[in-house]
């Protein structure tokens, strides 16, 4: 079921936009403040997003900016008011797909998500996928196999490359040293699963060590290793 993050303060359309979504079987999530889309963007696994701009604690145009840094290819749609001309403008600049002015059909409204979703890579466009993974700063292209980290450009080894492409592409999992071993190594790899810890430590030593940036990979004890961006109050 495609899942569609609504972001909108005013409950009483938040929730209209459900329960028509519902109907045409979307699957939706509603945020009614900006921080809280936000968060929900990040904990949830959207596949399109509908966002107001006139929203409490983070604009909406504040929230379109974060969350294209995190991901360039979820198709956002602004709800904007009337009159929000300038907002409108600075929306697509900060690259959403689209906008509807309020009121608006709602037919209007369904066929423009058909075809955000019909554009977007999730879908059934793999020719227009990009291959590039992003996460806090580190950017991982698949096609052209350019790894950088805020613009450091990093060279990897071939498998160092495939260890860290599993991880960009299942962020903040938890990955135990088995299923890094069959997902890069394959299931007919006979060594111990120590190649593992001796790999992490290569990626570690050019994606953090080198580079004098806080650690991305991270130990968890006695399970595996976790991509994930460090607590405040870690290095
Ligand atoms: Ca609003």
């Amino acid at each position: 079921m495609t899942q569609i993050l609504i972001i909108e303060d005013e409950q009483q359309i938040a929730r209209v936009l459900q329960l028509e979504l519902g109907f045409e079987g979307y699957e939706t999530t509603i945020a009614h403040t900006g921080t809280a889309g936000l968060l929900a963007f990040h904990e949830g696994n959207f596949e399109l997003i509908l966002l107001d701009i006139m929203l409490p604690e983070l604009n909406g145009l504040e929230v379109l900016k974060r969350i294209r840094k995190h991901n360039e290819t979820i198709p956002v749609i602004l709800l904007t008011a009337k009159g929000e001309i300038q907002d409108k403008v600075t929306g697509l600049d900060y690259g959403a797909n689209d906008y509807m002015t309020k009121p608006f059909e709602f037919d209007e409204l369904l066929a423009r998500i058909r075809v955000a979703l019909r554009f977007s890579s999730k879908t059934n466009a793999p020719e227009i996928l990009t291959h590039t993974y992003e996460f806090a700063g580190l950017t991982l292209n698949e096609e052209t196999r350019e790894v950088s980290r805020h613009n450091n450009q990093i060279d990897l080894t071939p498998r160092e490359f495939d260890l860290l492409t599993h991880f960009i592409k299942h962020p903040k999992l938890v990955q135990s040293r088995e299923q890094l071993l069959n997902a890069v190594w394959g299931f007919d790899y006979y060594g111990d699963t120590n190649v593992v810890d001796v790999y992490v430590r290569y990626l570690r030593q050019k994606v953090e060590v080198n580079l004098n940036l806080p650690s991305l990979l991270h130990t968890v004890r006695g399970v595996g290793y976790v991509l994930k961006e460090s607590a405040a109050n870690e290095t």
